[in-house]
Parts: structure tokens; sequence; C-alpha cells
């Protein structure tokens, strides 16, 4: 299940996280894949505000988590860019955020640990075509059952970024 979305501008791109928003349930797991500046965080701003949280969302690249606790669910916000080696990501526990966490994770750069994370997730890839334009794809793929029931629901959500033809 694939679901290709084209976004024009930084606040498309939040508009997309903040659609997405109401489908998320407790335990949701978010792969976010892309270069640097393609728009990871800035799609899980749009996704913790369209939660309800209120909290300025910014890069966790220095603290490695960060939290987002006044939405309708809770949200941690992982970026492992900065971890050498992917070990790291487990001695920081995130095996425990993943099974544990009541609320949505978000991993950026999570393709270095998607074979780390135990259950389904959501794979979110951004690409842009050209680093100075504002021009981003989006791929939402899902493989697993706990997105199969939300699939329709999402291609309604997301309709307005759906690329056709
Ligand atoms: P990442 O977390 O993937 O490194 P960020 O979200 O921190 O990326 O940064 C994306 C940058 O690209 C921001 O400066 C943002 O304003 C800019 N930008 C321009 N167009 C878009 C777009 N369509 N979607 C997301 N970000 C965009
Ligand atoms: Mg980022």
């Amino acid at each position: 299940m694939d679901l290709l979305l084209r976004t024009g501008s930084s606040e498309q791109t939040q508009q997309v996280g903040a659609a997405l928003a109401p489908l998320l349930l407790a335990h949701d797991v978010l792969v976010l894949t892309g270069d640097l500046g393609a728009g990871k965080t800035t799609l899980t701003r749009g996704i913790a505000h369209g939660l309800g949280a209120t909290e300025h969302v910014q890069s966790p690249t220095f603290t490695l988590v960060r939290e987002y606790l006044t939405g309708r669910l809770p949200v941690a916000h992982v970026d492992v860019y900065r971890l050498s080696r992917v070990q790291d990501v487990v001695d920081l526990a995130l095996e425990e955020l993943d099974g544990g966490h009541e609320g949505v994770l978000l991993v950026e750069w999570g393709d270095a640990v998607e074979d780390l994370l135990a259950g389904e997730h959501l794979r979110v890839t951004l690409t842009a075509r050209d680093p100075v334009d504002v021009d981003r794809r989006i791929v939402l793929s899902a493989t697993d059952a706990a997105w199969t029931d939300r699939w329709n629901d999402l291609g309604v959500a997301l309709d307005r970024w759906v690329m056709r033809g």
C-alpha cells in the first residue's frame, strides 16, 4: 500500500501532518526518512499540532528525544541522525519506547533503525527533487495490518495532496 503525495510549501507539509493526525492511534510508529531538509521535522510539527499539542516543535537532533504531551495522544519524536552506531538506539531504550509508549512514536532517519522497531509501522519517505525548491514528494507506505483498516480514510484525509496520473 502506497500513497504518493506532493506538497508545494512547508505549510502544506504541516497540513499533511495535521490531516493525518486524527487517524493516529496509541502505539502507532511512524518511520520518517529523507535527506536533511526534506521536511521530516516539518511534518512532525504538523502531526503534533494536529493532535492538539501546543508545544513548540523543533528538531530533536541534539536531544535525541522530544516529547509533546499536551495533545490527544502523547508524541515521542526521536531523531537518530546523530547516533554513530545503531546499537546506541537500543541502548537508549528505543525498543522500550516502541512497545511501551502510550502515544505515537515518530522516528526521523528511521530507516537506520527500521529493522529494530518491533512492531508495525507506517513509513513516510520525503524527497526534495531540487534542494532549493519547495516541491516535496511524500510517500506513505504500510505493509502492516494496523494500517490496512485506515488506508481508505487516509486517502480521503490526504486527497488534496495525492498525485494523480
Ligand atoms: P528534516 O527534518 O527532514 O531535516 P526540516 O523539516 O527540518 O527537514 O526542514 C525542511 C526545510 O525545508 C524547512 O526549512 C522548510 O521551511 C523547507 N521547506 C520548503 N518547502 C517545503 C515543503 N514542501 N515541505 C517541507 N519543508 C519545506
Ligand atoms: Mg529533522
